[in-house]
Order: C-alpha cells, then sequence, then structure tokens
C-alpha cells in the first residue's frame, strides 16, 4: 500500500487527487487534509459569491470517489525522518509520498488600525480568498454601508465592481497613478476609470492609507497621504498574496518566494512534492490556476509512472499566460504580450491605437513581422476577442494594421467566430483544451454544456469560454480551416 497525503484541499489539491484517482494506481491509500471546513470550489468565481448570484453549492468543485477527505483539518508539522504529519487536532498522519498544495494566503500592509499582532486583520479588514472572507464580505454590504477595496489590481477591480453591483458605494484606493497598472498605459487607465466610474466604482489613485480611526470592531474612517478622509465601514484588500510555505520551511524544505520544485513538482526530499500557488518553479510563482493544474497533471502522471499506475499524457493545447482578462462584467479589459514603454520609438514595434473617452474605449496593437506582439482593449469585446485569436494564433495581420482597432460597421454584430479558430486554437485556458478537443467530445457524444465540461474541463476555471463552448455545441462541430485576418 502506498500512502499519498496531500495538504491542502483548493484547486490545485483537488485537481490533483483527481488527475492520480484516474490513473489507477494499484494499493493507494490516497488522503488529503484541508484546513477549510468547506468541500473544495472554485475560488476564481468568489467575487460573483459577493453578490449572492452563487451559493458555495454552486461553486463546489466535483468530488473524487476513494480519497480519504479530512476537512476543517490544519496540517501543522511535517516530521521528515518519520514521514508523519500531525494536525491541528492532534492527528497523526504517516505518507510515503507527501504533496504540498497549501496555496497562497494574501497580503495585509502593515497599517495600524488594519492589522494587529503577526499582522492579522483586525475587525472591520478583510481579504476575498475563501469562501468564509466571501460571505464576511456580504454580511457587510447593507443599505447604506460604504466599503473601501484597498489594491487596484485584477482582484482589486473585480471585488469592486461585484460590490457595486448590488449598490453598495465603493471606492478603490490604489497606490499607483491608474487601476491596472501592471497591465494597462495611462490612457487605457483613464478610460478605465472612466467606465468604473459609470459603474459606481470611485478610484482613488496615488495615494495610500495613512491612518485608521476605528472602534473596538469597527472601521470608521480612513486619511489618505493626501490628507483626504474616506468613510468605511469595511476594507477589503487586495494587495497581492504569498506562497504559503511555512510548514515547508518549519521542515527545512528549500523555500525561495515558494517550495522550490523542479519540473515535476519533486522538492528537495524525494518524498514531498509541491504542486500550485505554494510551489515555485523554475519559470517562478504565477499565482494562476492554468499553470497549478498543468502541475497537477504532470505530478499525477510521474506518480503513475513511479507506482504501477496507467499515465493519462493527455494532449494539452499550449496557452499563453500573458493573456490577462478582467472578469467583471459590463467592463471589458484584455491585454496580451508586450506593448513598448515608448510608441513612437522607432526601433520598436509599429503601434496603433485609437482613444475614445466618452465612448469608454480604447485600444493599442503593437506589431512587427506581421503578428500581433501585444494588445490592449478597454471596451470592446469583439474587437478584443479578434485580437485574442489573432495574437494566440500568430495570425498574419492587415497591411493596415489600423483595421484591428475598430470592427466594421458591418460586422459589429457578431464577435469573432469560433467556427473560423484552426483546430489547435486554445479555447479553455484554465485547462489547455484546444478547440479539437472540444469538437471530438462534442462528436463523441457530449452534447451539453456539462457534458462538453465533464468530458474536457473546459467551462471549469474562470469561465470566460463559456460562449465560445456554447457556440461549438450550437454549430455541431465540423472543423473550419484556418483564417487569415488580412
Ligand atoms: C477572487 C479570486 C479570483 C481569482 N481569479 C483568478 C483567475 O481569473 N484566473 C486565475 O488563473 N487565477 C485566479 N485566482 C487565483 C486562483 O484562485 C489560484 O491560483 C488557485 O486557487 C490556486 O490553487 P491552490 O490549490 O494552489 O491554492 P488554494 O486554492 O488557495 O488552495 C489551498 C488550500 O490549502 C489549504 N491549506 C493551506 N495550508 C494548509 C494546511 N497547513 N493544512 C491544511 N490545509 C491547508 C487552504 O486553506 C486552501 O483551502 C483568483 C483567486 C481569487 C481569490
Amino acid at each position: 500500500m502506498t500512502r499519498v497525503l496531500v495538504i491542502g484541499h483548493g484547486m490545485v489539491g483537488a485537481r490533483f487527487l483527481a488527475e492520480l484517482r484516474a490513473r489507477q494506481v494499484p494499493d493507494l491509500d490516497l488522503g488529503v487534509l484541508g484546513e477549510e471546513p468547506h468541500r473544495p470550489y472554485n475560488r476564481l468565481l468568489l467575487a460573483d459569491a459577493l453578490t449572492g448570484a452563487h451559493g458555495l453549492a454552486d461553486l463546489t468543485l466535483p468530488e473524487t470517489p476513494g480519497v480519504s477527505v479530512m476537512s476543517g483539518r490544519r496540517a501543522t508539522a511535517i516530521n521528515r525522518a518519520d514521514k508523519v504529519v500531525t494536525d491541528d487536532a492532534g492527528g497523526d498522519h504517516p505518507y510515503d509520498v507527501l504533496v504540498l498544495a497549501t496555496g497562497a494566503a494574501p497580503r495585509f500592509p502593515a497599517v495600524d488600525g488594519l492589522v494587529g499582532p503577526g499582522d492579522r486583520p483586525l475587525p472591520g479588514v478583510t481579504a476575498l480568498r475563501t469562501w468564509d472572507d466571501a460571505l464576511r464580505v456580504r454580511s457587510h454590504l447593507t443599505d447604506g454601508s460604504r466599503v473601501v477595496v484597498l489594491g487596484g489590481g485584477l482582484l482589486g477591480v473585480e471585488t469592486a465592481r461585484a460590490i457595486a453591483r448590488g449598490g453598495t458605494e465603493v471606492t478603490v484606493v490604489h497606490r499607483q497613478p491608474q487601476p491596472l497598472d501592471r497591465q494597462l498605459d495611462p490612457m487605457s487607465g483613464a478610460v478605465l476609470r472612466a467606465a468604473l466610474a459609470d459603474l459606481g466604482v470611485t478610484t482613488r489613485t496615488g495615494v495610500r492609507i495613512a491612518h485608521v480611526t476605528r472602534g473596538p470592531d469597527h472601521i470608521q474612517e480612513l486619511r489618505l497621504s493626501d490628507g483626504s478622509t474616506l468613510p468605511a465601514d469595511l476594507v477589503v484588500v487586495a494587495a497581492g498574496v504569498r506562497p504559503r510555505t511555512r510548514l515547508a520551511l518549519a521542515a527545512d524544505l528549500w523555500v525561495h518566494h515558494g517550495v522550490l520544485v523542479d519540473a515535476v513538482g519533486a522538492t528537495d526530499d524525494p518524498h514531498i512534492f509541491a504542486i500550485g500557488d505554494c510551489a515555485e518553479p523554475a519559470s517562478g510563482c504565477q499565482g494562476l490556476v492554468g499553470p497549478g493544474w498543468e502541475q497537477a497533471r504532470v505530478l499525477a502522471d510521474e506518480l503513475a509512472d513511479r507506482l504501477g499506475g496507467v499515465p493519462a499524457r493527455r494532449e494539452t493545447a499550449s496557452v499563453d499566460t500573458s493573456v490577462v482578462r478582467l472578469k467583471a462584467e459590463g467592463l471589458d479589459v484584455v491585454t496580451m504580450g508586450t506593448l513598448p514603454a515608448d510608441d513612437l520609438d522607432p526601433s520598436g514595434p509599429r503601434v496603433v491605437s485609437l482613444v475614445d473617452l466618452a465612448g469608454r474605449r480604447r485600444v493599442r496593437v503593437a506589431v512587427r513581422d506581421g503578428r500581433i506582439t501585444g494588445a490592449t482593449c478597454v471596451g470592446d469585446p469583439q474587437v478584443a476577442a479578434d485580437l485574442t485569436v489573432a495574437f494566440e494564433n500568430r495570425f498574419p495581420v492587415p497591411d493596415d494594421p489600423a483595421a484591428l482597432l475598430a470592427r466594421p460597421l458591418s460586422e459589429r454584430a457578431s464577435p469573432a467566430s469560433v467556427a473560423d479558430l484552426p483546430a489547435h486554437a486554445t479555447i479553455c485556458r484554465c485547462n489547455a483544451v484546444s478547440k479539437d478537443a472540444i469538437v471530438r467530445a462534442i462528436g463523441d457524444g457530449a452534447a451539453s454544456l456539462e457534458a462538453v465540461a465533464a468530458s474536457t474541463r473546459a467551462t471549469t476555471g474562470c469561465g470566460t469560454c463559456t460562449g465560445q463552448v456554447c457556440a461549438l455545441l450550437e454549430a455541431g462541430t465540423p472543423s473550419a480551416p484556418a483564417r487569415a485576418a488580412s
């Protein structure tokens, strides 16, 4: 009997259990310790839960049979000499193979009044990382409440938009000069700021929280670094995450930002592996579910190889992780590749752009050697879809690249057609599923979204590919030839 123990029953730990179970390893004793009291759920959709649009049951991930699940139990120590993990209830769990999937924890800025000893958030301050965090935020969204979201990156903007949808007054406080400063140039940031304002989200940029006035169990007011004040009942912190490595550090494993691992997830201890947000492979910590799910798949194959199972090497689509899409209703923001710091630099790529503040629209595209090397699109989902397809598939651009900035009026009703994509095009980025894999699943009898998801896993991550999968289902299948974007 081989005892495989997983610490962390989140998105990647749960996926690893499913992947390993599917490989029919003989005499396997599979167990998982999960600190959260719930079954694993889709963390990517937590912002949607703020409005009550999703209950926990809607987000819950499928269960893997034959796994001993220990929920509400936190691993507190790894004894590498005896190969035993201890939990916070005093239980001991022997292992032959240990997989760390402890994820990442939100960073809280060390501001008096926001955090207490050990940088723990004080009442009235929370992150949005867990289902319990979502419930905490939701409980504050009452009539007249005022929420401040600290951090104007992707998670901060998505969270603020979700809060505003419920009618609550929300302000984003961001240290940088504009929201999404890592993804957007200043003009795109200005357009996004205006679009956010239309949706009830105020942005205060270039400032930080200097002082917090609070009662014993609630926040009253924030003073910002420019001297202005903001009344607030709740502060939601979206200021980044750090890999959860405490257990690994205490066990003397090699840790840099995350637990250092090789290409199959092995740490410097041959019996211990790490995957997901807690792990640091050669490519670095990405904090994205797609790479974590890929690590889970690779490790399951590796262990199946070693333990006499059936490796299930599945063809995966190539995923360019530079493509970033905001998941916020009514806000279309997509960025990809790299754009130059200076659009007028003659040694850089050719850059064409459009800015339309009144139309809440901004498109900027860099082209070199007839291909898109980077693009940003705010406020035009059809153009964003076309740019993403052309970028990911390296389609040739038109002779006049300005044609990429807006769709001709005659075409505006139909977004980039999935039928036109080549077979190898990536549809589900979280699960690296190609159009071809989906078309084959439909051909094999998957007749609904649920059936395609069960067969290929497409749509089970951030869900932004759902429209394309539906279009493939409606089309009924046949694969069209590659389209040249000229
Ligand atoms: C609101 C939100 C939106 C996001 N949107 C996107 C997105 O659009 N695209 C994208 O790619 N990524 C997104 N992410 C990031 C994505 O959720 C993570 O990359 C993914 O969840 C990583 O999976 P994981 O299993 O490594 O970590 P987690 O899902 O965090 O799971 C780790 C689990 O381990 C548990 N644990 C930790 N320590 C212990 C211990 N000692 N004992 C027992 N259990 C322990 C934790 O409680 C947790 O349940 C988003 C994250 C959030 C919060």
